[in-house]
């Protein structure tokens, strides 16, 4: 597997995501993603990317602001 972007090794490791809806601030930590080594493009599988848009999904109904949540704890 290497990066769409410049060919670099992507190394399997968990990172943050951070997205912004309709000006709340979700920050979802600990995510299963591949990094590249060489460029830091971050992606992630199709099973993973589902679950962040459950977990933005059920967290915007939920907080107003800003949401600060664990992948590993969220049950979505
Ligand atoms: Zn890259």
């Amino acid at each position: 597997m290497s990066c769409f972007f410049c060919k670099g090794m992507l190394q399997e490791q968990t990172s943050n995501f951070m997205v912004d809806v309709d000006n709340c601030f979700i920050i979802v930590k600990n995510v299963p993603s591949r990094v590249c080594s060489q460029c830091g493009e971050i992606s992630y599988t199709d099973e993973v990317a589902d679950k962040l848009e459950r977990i933005v999904k059920e967290v915007r109904k939920a907080v107003s602001e800003v949401a600060i949540v664990n992948y590993q704890d969220s049950v979505a």
